[in-house]
């Protein structure tokens, strides 16, 4: 042992950027023993006889191999379930949330800034934080609707890199008007990535606006369509993006198992949209019982949740968790979500608790 030396050894504090120290870390609720209506996953197990077959092809798997670098099997896969447009490109996450990081590498320029609409999903700003970009965002109407002339003020004044624009959104669960989308798309200075994350659950898609427009991207993820443990989205757009974004990705970011297993259930995408359709119309059965609950506010929604408004969201919040029910309490994230509560749609059984567990609380 030498003598102590003047700032050694290292501690966190000394050496790591203040941006970082000063992070909260990103908290998951413990849904051990609940019934999880927190994180919109699909709560259908794989369909029919998928899991022997996923089983077998696990047991063949070479992971003592690295996998296919370009996932080729797999992107043929995508384009064959999905209408993804010729001229496009596909790039593959781990989730979209590793696609957000790449987006945010590449355009990380000094003083270049990653814009959103406010409220939104969360990664949009923790992203931009991790890759030490500036943050801006516009907030919504108080109906959640786009307010078009303020994003295009925005625009115009902070000059985003990129711009993230989730439709349908999450926590609000509505839809933006393809007119005030294509606005924006030829507004924005820089590159537009729309995040279709609940595409199989809404009416619209903007594929095609990303081989229309050579600045628009759409973004993809399957966990909201029964893979969130699988961790796989994707990036569909022009080559010129794609191929740069494409050398920031590290080159074996989906794993063999999520290659072979994806692969698969993408060749029985009928199935996968068969169980988002039944979610769908459960969405519409829940959201009509929880209207009929009394100081219950919904929100429409076109995708796998509902936004609930309540007068004491966390009060509630905690009697449906004592009650063995798990949903997310959003209220404190934005103004505009004051008193509210996100629960993802769930089978016909849990949403019987959801709303057995909402009447017990509300009436305690
Ligand atoms: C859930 C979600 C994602 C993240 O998806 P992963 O592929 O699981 O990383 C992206 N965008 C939005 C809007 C989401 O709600």
């Amino acid at each position: 042992m030498s003598a102590a030396r003047p700032g050694w050894p290292a501690t966190p504090q000394s050496l790591l950027r203040e941006d970082v120290l000063a992070l909260a870390p990103y908290h998951v609720a413990d849904a051990t023993g609940l019934v999880k209506l927190d994180a919109m996953e699909n709560p259908y197990p794989l369909p029919g006889d998928l899991a022997a077959e996923i089983g077998a092809l696990a047991a063949g798997a070479a992971i003592n191999r690295y996998p296919a670098p370009d996932a080729r099997a797999l992107k043929a896969a995508i384009r064959a379930a999905l209408a993804v447009p010729a001229n496009c490109d596909i790039l593959l996450g781990n989730g979209s949330d590793e696609i957000i990081q790449l987006l945010a590498l590449a355009v990380a320029r000094p003083g270049a800034a990653i814009a959103s609409i406010d409220p939104t999903f969360v990664m949009f700003r923790m992203i931009a934080t991790f890759t030490g970009l500036r943050y801006v965002s516009c907030p919504l109407r108080a109906d959640f609707t786009l307010d078009v002339e303020a994003v295009e003020a925005m625009l115009e004044r902070e000059r985003p890199a990129l711009m993230f624009l989730a439709t349908p959104n999450n926590p609000t669960g509505n839809a933006f008007a393809r007119a005030d989308v294509e606005r924006i798309a030829r507004a924005a200075p820089g590159l537009l990535v729309i995040d279709e994350a609940y595409y199989a659950f809404g009416d619209a898609s903007f594929l095609d606006l990303a081989a229309a427009l050579p600045n628009v991207l759409v973004m993809r993820t399957f966990s909201k369509l029964g893979m969130a443990g699988l961790r796989l989205g994707f990036l569909v757009g022009a080559a010129q993006w794609l191929g740069q974004i494409d050398k920031l990705r590290l080159p074996y970011n989906i794993n063999v198992l999520t290659q072979l297993a994806a692969t698969r259930l993408l060749e029985r995408y009928a199935d996968l949209a068969a169980q988002a359709s039944t979610l769908r119309g459960e969405r519409e059965r829940l959201a009509a019982a929880l209207r009929a609950l009394p100081e219950v506010e919904v929100f429409d929604s076109e995708a796998n949740f509902l936004l609930l408004r309540v007068a004491r969201p966390a009060e509630l919040f905690d009697g449906l968790r004592q009650r063995g029910v798990l949903i997310k309490n959003v209220s404190g994230a934005h103004r505009l979500l004051a008193g509210c509560l996100r629960a993802t749609v769930g089978t016909p059984g849990e949403n019987v608790r959801l709303l057995a567990a909402l009447q017990a609380a509300l009436a305690a």
